[in-house]
């Protein structure tokens, strides 16, 4: 591969997707956010009303899946022309996005996307198996995170803009168990991956964070 990917894993809310952003825009690389794959082709799911014990329909839904990322700004992805951006968050999604991403084929469908669209451009890529199962020759390898109660505290955050009836409650115990399938899942768990530098950011700003990440990049 000509191109240079730096990769950042990291559970649930441990700030990867600001992170990474942030640091793609400092170096002048394109920023991919992995989840958001997973999340689009579970946008699809729902729409077409496929259930997930229809394994055979699941599967080629993620085999046929066309993604273009238009990269100005935070990356927009489009789907036949579409613009699903804005669900890729919806909480059905985040509901059954865990499930979906711990089947084997849907994992291999996602790699090849991944592997498409690294091939043109330096790219910073964001998710739970990048530095350990898909760019595990990547030269900087970082794995965030943060204490449960943090994480759990900044997606609260987020999401009460949306939902004011949320409660912090339910959110941290979504959160721990989808920690919870990330971590122990058969294939590709979420891990810290070997030689990554791990960077605990409970108690760091975004900036920080990416400040303490390019000490390792240009020292
Ligand atoms: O990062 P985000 O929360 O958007 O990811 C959604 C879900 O997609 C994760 O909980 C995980 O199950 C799955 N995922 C994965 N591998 C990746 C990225 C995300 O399994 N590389």
């Amino acid at each position: 591969m000509e191109t240079d990917v730096i990769t950042i894993d990291g559970p649930t809310s441990s700030g990867k997707n600001s992170v990474g952003f942030l640091l793609a825009q400092k170096i002048g690389y394109q920023y991919l956010d992995s989840g958001s794959f997973y999340r689009i082709g579970c946008v699809l799911l729902i729409r077409n009303n496929i259930r997930l014990e229809n394994l055979e329909k699941v599967i080629e839904v993620f085999k046929n899946l066309q993604i273009k990322v238009k990269q100005n700004g935070q990356p927009k992805f489009l789907v036949n022309g579409e613009d699903i951006t804005e669900h890729l968050h919806d909480p059905e999604v985040t509901r059954i996005v865990s499930a979906v991403s711990a089947i084997r084929q849907v994992r291999e469908a996602i790699k090849l996307i991944q592997y498409k669209l690294v091939n043109s451009e330096n790219t910073v890529m964001t998710g739970r198996d990048i530095g350990s199962e898909i760019f595990p020759k990547a030269e900087y390898k970082f794995y965030l995170t943060a204490g449960a109660e943090i994480r759990a505290k900044r997606r609260f955050k987020q999401l009460v803009q949306k939902d004011q009836d949320l409660k912090y409650g339910d959110v941290l115990k979504a959160m721990k168990d989808r920690d919870q399938k990330d971590t122990t899942r058969e294939i590709s768990p979420l891990r810290i991956p070997e030689d990554a530098i791990v960077i605990d950011n409970s108690d760091l700003t975004v900036e920080q964070t990416v400040k303490e990440m390019l000490k390792h990049i240009y020292a």
